[in-house]
């Protein structure tokens, strides 16, 4: 039996008494997300669930129940300016990353500068610069070629010319050749606490952990950049909060000069930026 969309969330909404994850938001966009329309299509009375339908969003239902990402459910997550294709194979992108992208945008404005994210994921970074900046030549990499094919669809729906690499970090490249390095690293150490809650869960583990520190994966990028840099080129670290004073202190000892923090909206350390020598 066909329903209307709005008297099925209301009822669904009853059954499941909005607990910690699904809000009536979510519901309304997975709804939107299921039959394809806008959401200020959702509340006009022609708008019905067949059967198979209501079958569909119910199983959308328990998996955001269960704690998994709306963005995985939805299968998209926004980004700067791209609506990015997302699955469980990638992050999913954080707007703490856009201040990342917003930082480079602001400081630089050369027509020519060859840019690598490394570790691109879903390719959030190179792709939002090389939407913004298409003279710039950019390069994404990643280890998981199941992700690779997540930035590659990206770059196909927004046709953007970006180079594709699938390489453990820097090895593949030659040295000199960047002017701007980017990277989001896992930077979460083994066994934290949060790995089991929230959203995290079903994110991919590689995509988060670094060791038993957490610096493992950042500590290595920034040891190897320098010989990949060109001369005066800059290297971007997306860590969490807590390791800027280390970080601080080993790009110090790896002999970047220039170094600086980028705060996050919540007024935290959420990136830092070094100038190779
Ligand atoms: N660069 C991607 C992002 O910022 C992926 C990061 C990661 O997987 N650690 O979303």
């Amino acid at each position: 039996m066909s329903e209307t969309v709005q008297g099925f969330i209301r009822e669904t909404s009853d059954l499941f008494k909005r607990d910690q994850y699904l809000s009536t938001l979510d519901l309304e966009l997975m709804a939107c997300n299921l039959l394809n329309i806008e959401r200020s299509k959702l509340f006009s009375s022609s708008v019905c669930l067949d059967s198979k339908q209501q079958t569909e969003f119910l199983s959308m239902i328990k998996r955001r129940n269960s704690g998994e990402p709306l963005a995985y459910i939805l299968g998209t997550k926004g980004f700067w300016n791209l609506d990015l294709v997302v699955n469980r194979n990638v992050l999913v992108p954080r707007p703490e990353t856009e201040i990342l992208v917003e930082d480079i945008l602001f400081n630089f404005n050369k027509a020519h500068l060859n840019v690598l994210d490394l570790g691109t994921g879903s390719g959030a970074i190179g792709l939002s610069l090389k939407e913004e900046r298409k003279s710039w030549e950019v390069y994404c990499s990643d280890l998981s070629k199941t992700a690779l094919k997540v930035a590659k669809k990206n770059s196909i729906k927004y046709g953007l010319d970006t180079k594709f690499i699938c390489c453990d970090w820097l090895n593949a490249f030659k040295p000199e050749s960047f002017d701007l390095i980017i990277s989001n690293p896992p930077y979460i150490e083994k066994g934290n606490t949060s790995l089991e809650s929230e959203g995290l869960r079903f994110e991919p583990y590689e995509a988060l952990v670094s060791g038993t520190t957490g610096k493992e994966h950042l500590f290595y990028i920034a040891s190897s950049a320098s010989r990949y840099l060109k001369k005066g080129g800059y290297l971007y670290l997306e860590h969490s909060p807590l390791q800027a004073k280390d970080l601080t202190l080993f790009l110090k000892k790896k002999k970047f000069k220039n170094i600086s923090e980028i705060f996050d909206l919540n007024g935290d350390k959420r990136a830092i930026k070094a100038q190779n020598f």
